[in-house]
């Protein structure tokens, strides 16, 4: 097959219903739950908007607002700048990314029924090799998204904020070092951190920030829709927006998925 076929080909799908474009970002606004850090840390700030004009004297024939958001509010992408193990890499902030890493394919791990019952599910490793049992290797190169469920909660059950920190899934640092170990282009997760809420526990602290950015690798948080996935062959575009020195930066990400 031509490369241009390719291409064709990939057109056709898209016009035809071939292949679905799913979205799997969630709805930013001012009620985006964020993530709270103890004090005395600071604060990544809320999604907030002014109004410019709305087909007024402001702007007759026109509307649009100002808008203020953190890098890290929202679904967003985090590079591996955002970590101090990740500091010196080359390439390491959004406006670095090289462009053929904002797009690669994805497989998906399904962890929404051991999630169900426990806030505090972590990924193993043998999970990871378990997955790759049923569905072969995690290849170099792509996605890795935990599928928890998690992003059809709701506010505080979403959040899930206690005395003792936020209690929500994610992978322990057997599971993070797997994902090294692949190659892969970085993990994305339904939670507000790609570590589990309370990861301030294990060894090292936030396996998947420190491990994964000091490796190079990416992070998606807050997504939706991972059920809509199937567990490999899906294509995702997540593309932050190009902020100098940006450490990272809400964004749309995109699946394509065959039918
Ligand atoms: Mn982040």
């Amino acid at each position: 097959m031509s490369t241009d076929q390719l291409l064709t080909d990939f057109a056709q799908g898209l016009a035809t219903g071939g292949i679905t474009v799913v979205d799997l970002t969630q709805e930013l606004s001012e009620d985006t739950p964020l993530l709270v850090l103890p004090e005395p840390f600071g604060q990544t700030a809320a999604f907030s908007r002014e109004e410019i004009s709305r087909y007024d004297e402001r702007g007759v024939a026109w509307h649009w607002h100002n808008f203020t958001v953190g890098e890290h509010t929202g679904t967003h992408f985090d590079a591996p700048v955002h970590w101090v193990s990740g500091k010196d890499l080359p390439d390491n902030t959004v406006d670095k990314v090289p462009p053929a890493k904002l797009v690669g394919p994805a497989c998906v791990i399904d962890v929404s029924k051991e999630c169900a019952g426990d806030a505090d599910f972590l990924l193993e490793e043998s999970h990871i090799v378990a997955w790759e049992a049923e569905h072969g290797p995690i290849p170099a190169g792509c996605w890795v998204l935990l599928r928890t469920d998690w992003s059809k909660l709701d506010g505080d059950a979403y959040t899930n904020r206690r005395e003792d920190g936020a209690h929500t899934p994610g992978p322990n640092t057997s599971a993070v070092q797997a994902l090294i170990d692949r190659d892969v282009l970085g993990l994305g997760v339904e939670t507000i951190g790609t570590d589990p809420g309370q990861a301030h526990l294990l060894e090292p602290m936030y396996p998947a920030h420190t491990l994964l950015h000091g490796a190079g690798k990416y992070g998606l948080q807050c997504l939706e829709n991972l059920d809509k996935l199937p567990p490999k062959g899906a294509i995702v575009v997540a593309a932050p927006l190009k902020i100098r020195d940006g450490s990272g930066s809400p964004m749309r990400v995109l699946a394509f998925v065959a039918n």
